[in-house]
């Protein structure tokens, strides 16, 4: 079965890839099969964004779409900033770590720990028109000091519950075990595998 992988993020893709890969199947990515959509995210959750883009891309693309949106939760700030994690900055075209200053700025003034959850909901879509969606969560909490290299996005300022590391400081193989991407992908695991058969 080929698989679309509807995210061009590339540190989503390879821990998604990782998950995925004992699974019989042919994931490719939009670019590989000459697709450039532009999806607007414009729903008020993840599973409403994550559903449009996998409809979109399943669409145009004639193969079963996994599509993800994801965001940061921090308790201090309401939930906030959600599904606006990618564009919480306010410039456009800000960098990660502009993003995750920004973050901490915003922090400073109220007491730690600053309590925090990382959220993402997949969603499976058929060319026959099934859809099939997945949540997953990792709770932790945003520390004032950036540590560890490895991931992306806020993972240099997100030290996971019950772990004395941020999730930049875990390899991939660790991340996949216990980030909110990878409890939302194993979850869709044997949706995958279903399909594989029938197809
Ligand atoms: P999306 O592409 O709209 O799902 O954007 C999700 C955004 O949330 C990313 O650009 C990151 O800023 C943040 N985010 C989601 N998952 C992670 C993660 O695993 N580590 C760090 N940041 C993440």
């Amino acid at each position: 079965m080929r698989l679309l992988i509807a995210s061009s993020n590339k540190g989503k893709l390879a821990e998604i890839m990782a998950l995925l890969q004992d699974i019989p199947l042919d994931a490719v990515l939009p670019a590989d099969i000459g697709i450039e959509l532009d999806v607007e995210e414009d729903g008020t959750t993840y599973a409403e964004n994550s559903l449009k883009k996998a409809l979109a891309y399943c669409q145009v693309s004639g193969l079963v779409t996994l599509a993800d949106d994801s965001g940061l939760e921090v308790d201090a700030l309401g939930g906030q900033p959600g599904i606006y994690s990618a564009r919480f900055s306010g410039k456009p075209g800000a960098t990660d770590a502009e993003r995750r200053r920004f973050l901490l700025e915003k922090l400073k003034n109220f007491p730690q720990p600053w309590l925090a959850a990382f959220r993402s909901t997949v969603v499976i879509a058929t060319p026959d028109g099934r859809t099939f969606t997945l949540d997953g969560e990792c709770r932790g909490e945003i520390i004032p000091e950036e540590r560890g290299t490895n991931g992306f996005g806020y993972d240099p300022i997100f030290q996971v519950e019950g772990l004395t590391r941020t999730m930049a400081e875990l390899s991939m193989e660790e991340k996949n075990r216990l980030s909110h991407r990878a409890r939302a992908i194993l979850a869709a695991r044997p949706v995958l595998m279903q399909l594989t058969d029938e197809l």
